[in-house]
């Protein structure tokens, strides 16, 4: 069996890419030091994939930016704004349209979530206008480069409908026209390729959502089969990750292409399907290796599913690769020094599930049983770690019944109970952080370098929340928060205190450029050991008469900006997080706080991207929500936030969620996704955000008032809350202040109407 990854990740073991990206922008890494350094990483790349023993090794993979605008580029799709950049050189036009050019005020091309990862794409644009002019593309000269130093490689680009679909058209540009265009530049691409490799991967995720239009479905064959007469008798591997193909299946089996590769892992169910449906001389890549996640694979089950198929389709049609591109976990787990061994002994990492890939190839193909074994023996030791599975936690999570799912009440008595919170009508409310100043930065860092002991941290973070309550009571807003100071990061925060967390020193994942995030990791049951937020919270309500918000990170959010344990079910790791949160959530309330937010930030993006795999996760997820803030008195406020404005069609989820009071971002969509409430009758309170907190710009009185009164043509005045879209730590007071002043007199102002 051939054995192949889809991608390898850019960034470096070290994060070297993100150290020359960032001293080239500076002006201290010369562009021709850029290239050689990039080149250098490359070749390591390729170098570990063959020393695994791997049969190719993959080109292309490798982006300066983005792989999505290394197309864009190629196919010479660049908006009009950027016409002024023509005269630069190839290297500052590509990064003017990632970073936008702050000198000539051109601002860069959007970002966004890449399916359901926590990698950001750049959003190709279509204008009605404008030629395109047709550029060469990166990977066929790292092909070219690549075989000339011995290796095999298999270039992998991302396909033309996933471009197209994901791309977004202009002023009523219309995008499928398009399509001919994109296709012979494609056509034009793989013919250059071929004289360099066997074997091209073209990546076309879309086929796993629902996302590509009947129009474009009725195209796709047609070109497909251009394409594939561009590569001549190379064989063409239709790639597909992130889910089952779903509806899609027809299509991808009749692509035309000789090779098809599926994400066996998300999309494990969709196998016999696969195999009933697929073509005589149809090669399939079995995506075996998890490349979302950090934990090794287990071997067991891996080799029952290979042999499955190797029954039916014989060795010679059946490939073995990673799910996705490796690009979503970290490089190597070789530098983690700092782990328990328990928990690294468990680890793969993008080198380790290369070396995974040949191990389980051989495991086949030469009966190496001793690799079976020791991988059995490891997983074995692993799940007989005390941590792994605690009793006391999988009882409780067990013993959950239907009421600690529910508030006492509906929410109209409940609206009644809280009257006593005496909030006047329009209240106002920040949704929790403020500036993160470098006085607060200096305080956290000393603290964890061991410059400053505790209790002198303790009367230092004091010290801010205090000129934060001051200032808000200054501003007179209504509810109030403690500003967050001691957090660097929301879910970090809460993972730092909890049982069955752990971090890595170097588990670094791109999430967009230069920039990368270090996920927490969950690798046992989840419980809290103690109050987290409780103190800070007192602390910040003894100020003021005015209530204090409680503020904490929801279970769904927690789960899915982590990377969670594969040995237990997400929905169950989810409802043990939960059980965490509703006991600080207690804690809060027995305190005497009146006012709680439970942030949900990435419930929308946690999704599944099939609508069948997207319901079974709402359901639990949703759930989990309520397991969290169910178990207060009805004269409690629970509310809960989120930072984007795409859920129309999950309102009723959201309404499930049964918080008193919602928050979200509504500013830049100038609150036209409050059409949903009117229409599904929301029934609790709503915060529509009115000012965009990702901007440094100073909203003026009128145009929040104008939002306001938008608004107030979708949610009645009694309903209404007034809020910017999300949390202020990224900006800094200078401009927060004045915004949060005009945002009171807004709401002072439509008070009166
Ligand atoms: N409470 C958090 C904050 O204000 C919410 C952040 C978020 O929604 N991403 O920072
Ligand atoms: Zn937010």
């Amino acid at each position: 069996m051939q054995t192949h990854i889809l991608g390898f990740p850019s960034i470096g073991k070290r994060r070297e890419l993100k150290q020359a990206l960032e001293s080239f922008w500076k002006g201290d890494l010369s562009a021709e030091s850029l290239l050689k350094a990039s080149t250098e990483l490359k070749k390591q790349h390729w170098r570990i994939q063959k020393d695994a023993g791997l049969d190719y090794v993959t080109t292309g993979d490798f982006s300066l930016y983005d792989r999505m605008l290394d197309i864009t580029c190629m196919l010479g799709a660049v908006p009009p704004r950027f016409s002024c950049c023509l005269g630069d050189s190839p290297l500052d036009r590509y990064f003017s349209l990632a970073r936008g050019d702050v000198n000539r005020n051109i601002p860069a091309l959007e970002m966004t979530k890449w399916f359901d990862t926590n990698y950001h794409y750049l959003v190709p644009e279509i204008d009605a206008n404008g030629p395109w002019i047709i550029r060469g593309h990166p990977v066929v000269e790292d092909t070219r480069r690549a075989k000339g130093l011995g290796f095999s490689p298999k270039p992998a680009i991302i396909g033309p409908f996933t471009w197209l679909t994901l791309a977004k058209a202009q002023g009523g540009a219309l995008k499928w026209p398009r399509l001919k265009a994109v296709i012979s530049a494609y056509e034009k691409l793989l013919a250059d390729l071929t004289p360099y490799c066997d074997c091209i991967q073209i990546e076309e995720p879309v086929l796993c959502t629902e996302l590509l239009p009947e129009e474009a479905a009725n195209q796709f064959r047609r070109a497909y089969s251009s394409l594939n007469a561009a590569c001549g008798n190379k064989t063409l591997i239709l790639t597909t990750y992130f889910g089952p193909l779903a509806g899609n299946l027809e299509l991808a089996v009749n692509s035309g292409c000789a090779a098809l590769h599926i994400d066996a892992v998300r999309g494990k169910e969709q196998l016999d399907g696969v195999l009933a449906a697929l073509p005589g001389d149809m090669v399939l890549s079995l995506g075996i290796v998890d490349g979302r996640n950090i934990w090794k694979t287990d071997y067991t089950d891996t080799m029952a599913l290979i042999e499955r198929t190797v029954a039916i389709l014989g060795k010679k049609r059946v490939w073995l690769g990673s799910s996705c591109s490796l690009l979503h976990c970290p490089v190597d787990v070789e530098e983690e020094t700092a782990l328990p061994e328990h928990i690294r002994n468990r680890m793969a990492f993008a080198v380790q599930k290369c070396a995974e890939l040949a191990a389980l190839n051989g495991i086949i193909e030469k009966s190496d049983d001793m690799a079976l074994n020791e991988n059995v023996a490891l997983l074995k030791i692993a799940a007989a770690h005390p941590d792994s599975r605690i009793d006391k936690v999988r009882e409780r999570a067990a013993s959950v019944t239907v009421t600690d799912f529910s508030r006492h009440s509906a929410y109209s008595e409940r609206h009644a109970a809280q009257a006593w919170l005496k909030l006047p009508l329009l209240p106002t409310t920040s949704i929790g952080s403020f500036p993160q100043t470098a006085s607060i930065r200096k305080i956290r860092l000393d603290y964890k370098r061991g410059d400053l002991n505790e209790s002198d941290y303790i009367t230092a973070i004091k010290r801010e929340i205090k000129e934060c309550i001051e200032k808000q009571e200054k501003l007179g807003l209504d509810v109030l928060v403690h500003g967050e100071a001691e957090r660097n990061d929301m879910v970090e925060y809460f993972g730092q205190q909890l049982g069955g967390f752990c971090f890595t020193q170097n588990g670094w994942v791109q999430s967009y450029g230069s920039r990368c995030v270090k996920p927490p990791v969950i690798y046992g049951d989840v419980y809290r050991k103690h109050p987290m937020t409780v103190d800070w919270i007192l602390y910040a309500q003894s100020l003021t008469q005015k209530p204090v918000k409680g503020m904490l990170t929801g279970p769904v959010t927690i789960l899915c900006w982590s990377f969670v344990r594969d040995d237990l079910e997400r929905s169950e790791v989810c409802k043990q997080i939960a059980l965490a949160i509703r006991d600080e959530v207690q804690d809060l309330e027995k305190a005497g706080i009146r006012i709680i937010q439970i942030d949900e930030a990435a419930l929308r993006e946690g999704m599944p991207l099939t609508r069948a795999e997207a319901e079974i996760y709402l359901q639990w997820a949703v759930y989990a929500f309520r397991l969290a803030s169910s178990g207060v008195q009805d004269t409690t406020q629970i509310h809960t936030h989120m930072c984007y404005s795409e859920f129309n069609a999950i309102l009723p989820w959201i309404a499930k969620m049964d918080a008193d009071v919602i928050s979200i971002e509504s500013s830049r969509s100038g609150m036209e996704l409050l059409d949903a409430f009117t229409e599904f009758k929301y029934q609790a309170q709503v915060g529509p955000g009115v000012y965009d907190i990702h901007s440094p710009r100073i909203p003026s009185v009128e145009e929040m008032v104008e939002l306001l009164q938008r608004a107030l043509r979708h949610i009645s005045k009694e309903k209404l809350w007034v809020n910017p879209d999300c949390g202020l730590k990224t900006r800094q007071w200078e401009e927060t202040y004045p915004s949060l002043e005009n945002m009171v007199a807004a709401a002072l102002r439509v008070r009166e109407l």
